[in-house]
């Protein structure tokens, strides 16, 4: 079927090319530790190199637990370059969870980061005994090394520097291989593992530098963990348009800050709920932001409110949706020009909504799941967000089951209640499980927070449905209030905050509760941890 000029599409090639046309420009910047893209070309095959020499071939996995730190970068391009496939950890889970999804994936190598040693050491005690032990390599600070070892185990760099950089990588025989295996955030019932293809990964990484408009050398802040959904894709990303890559450990203010004066950050992906931690940073952890930096959000709904706050503080937003199996962003809110003269808080609701297919995506569409009709294209009528083309999974690793339940008639179900404007903008209202039925009336959760947001004193704030003995349901809202310049929250009575409400929505979509929190329970990833809430909910007793 195909000439002999046939090359299946893998993000890898990207290096590759990297290294020749960008060779001298820095590839990632990381406390003291700068490499050029020759560099990270050079020692990401030696990794390859040495990753057969412990017996890696096609197909094995390869986990990591580790943050954005350089070997993080490399192990994306290393453990393909030698026909393995990436399992990036989220570095949050508890040890009984590591060793399930240790277990599931028949990890054979654990790359572990010296700060994720203990974390690792439980995990492997948690192995149940029919799952292989995989051999543990730990990955030291490369700046000053603390000489933490597991079990006399290899460290990184001695990969690095045993490993042959004229050894031939490993070559791509079809793009529809696996190159990373991504487990979603979901855990606690059989693991749900999501495979990327090569092509998938390819095509993700084309579609979202063009809809996001990212130009050459970008300088790429990592504030969003490239253990989820490989950054976006992200990681490959950079080396497809030699960027920089500043690696930080943490998200904090500070960090974000330092990292933006330091190194003139252009770019950087966050979930909403960092623009929160930006915006609330102390004086002292301020520095000035000089230029516009560009800022993916997604992974929960941004609100409105916030969007147009980020944007007031030298950030400017694109907002994309997605999800795990998507490999990552599936729409994207592209920007229209004429947007620019519409009233501020206009242009946040505008961009608040999820957007149009990313490119990689054949098609989107909202459906009545049952009778898989789609929606009148109103902006009014609910459905369920479905999906499919190049960037959506297979299916779930060793799971049929689930497999079977995510797709209808080649659609992929994402769980998702939306609705599409008659400008063919998809809108998320809610998770199917999240929407709140009072009196037989849907209620979009997302739409009350939207206009809890806009009340000056909430930064934080979350909808969820209380049992109510006439309606069924009503809403119940956890808010976390700003605070002022000594660190106290700011107080707000109970009856303010149903108040403002009443002014701004329909009455039975009125919050019958407020429960004000420190600040609310959350992810790794920054999502609210809506069950938590709901539970909390079922105990109380409405306004
Ligand atoms: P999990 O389902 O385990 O949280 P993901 O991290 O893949 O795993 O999350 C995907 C979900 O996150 C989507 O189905 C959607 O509910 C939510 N989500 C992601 N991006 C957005 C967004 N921009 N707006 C609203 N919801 C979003």
């Amino acid at each position: 079927k195909c000439g002999a000029n046939y090359t299946p599409l893998s993000p890898v090639m990207f290096l590759k090319r990297a290294s020749m046309v960008y060779s001298h420009r820095t590839s990632i910047i990381y406390k003291s530790t700068h490499f050029t893209w020759n560099q990270t070309h050079q020692r990401c095959l030696c990794l390859a190199s040495s990753l057969r020499s412990l017996g890696i071939t096609k197909n094995d996995v390869v986990s990591v637990l580790a943050p954005n730190i350089p070997a993080m970068y490399e192990l994306h391009f290393g453990v393909p370059m030698a026909g393995a496939v990436l399992n990036t950890i989220n570095t949050r889970l508890d040890a009984a969870n590591v060793a399930t999804l240790l277990a599931h994936s028949e990890a054979k190598l654990l790359f572990v980061d010296y700060q994720f040693v203990p974390l690792a050491r439980q995990a492997l005690c948690h192995l149940p005994s029919s799952a292989a032990s995989p051999a543990v390599i730990v990955i030291d600070e490369i700046d000053d090394p603390t000489g933490i070892r597991m079990d006399g185990g290899l460290e990184y760099e001695q990969l690095i520097s045993g490993g042959n950089p004229d050894e031939a990588a490993y070559e791509v025989e079809d793009e529809w291989d696996a190159i990373a295996l991504n487990y979603t955030s979901g855990t606690t019932s059989a693991p749900k593992g999501v495979v990327y293809s090569h092509r998938g990964a390819y095509l993700s990484v084309m579609s979202l530098l063009l809809q996001w408009g990212v130009g050459n050398q970008p300088v790429y802040l990592w504030s969003l963990p490239m253990f989820h959904c490989n950054g976006w894709t992200f990681t490959w990303g950079m080396a497809a348009r030699g960027g920089t890559n500043v690696c930080i450990r943490t998200t904090s203010a500070a960090e974000i800050y330092r990292a933006i004066s330091d190194h003139g950050v252009t770019h950087m992906c966050c979930a909403p709920v960092v623009f929160n931690i930006i915006l609330e940073a102390s004086p002292a952890d301020r520095c000035p932001i000089n230029a516009r930096v560009e800022v993916l959000t997604g992974g929960a709904p941004p609100p409105a409110a916030l969007l147009e706050k980020i944007e007031q503080s030298g950030f400017h937003v694109t907002h994309a949706y997605g999800m795990t199996e998507a490999t990552g962003p599936a729409l994207v809110c592209e920007w229209w020009a004429e947007w620019d003269l519409r009233p501020a808080e206009e242009q946040a609701a505008l961009k608040a909504r999820q957007g149009i297919s990313a490119l990689a995506l054949e098609e989107v569409d909202v459906k009545d799941v049952k009778s898989m009709e789609s929606v009148p294209r109103d902006g009014r009528s609910l459905g369920e967000v479905v999906l499919r083309g190049s960037n959506v999974m297979k299916g779930y690793f060793k799971n049929e089951k689930d497999t079977n339940a995510a797709f209808k008639g080649g659609w992929f179900l994402t769980g998702d209640v939306g609705v599409i404007h008659p400008d063919g903008y998809l809108e998320i209202k809610d998770r199917s499980k999240d929407v709140i039925i009072s009196g037989g009336e849907n209620i979009s959760s997302v739409e009350v927070e939207t206009v809890l947001y806009r009340h000056p004193m909430v930064v934080e704030a979350a909808v969820v449905a209380m049992p109510h003995p006439r309606w069924g349901e009503t809403p119940c809202a956890f808010v976390a209030l700003a605070r002022d310049e000594g660190g106290e929250q700011q107080r707000v009575r109970e009856e303010e905050i149903i108040n403002h409400c009443r002014n701004n929505m329909a009455r039975f979509m009125v919050p019958k509760k407020v429960v004000f929190m420190e600040e609310l329970p959350k992810t790794s990833t920054g999502k609210i941890l809506k069950f938590e809430l709901r539970e909390m909910a079922r105990k109380l007793k409405p306004f």
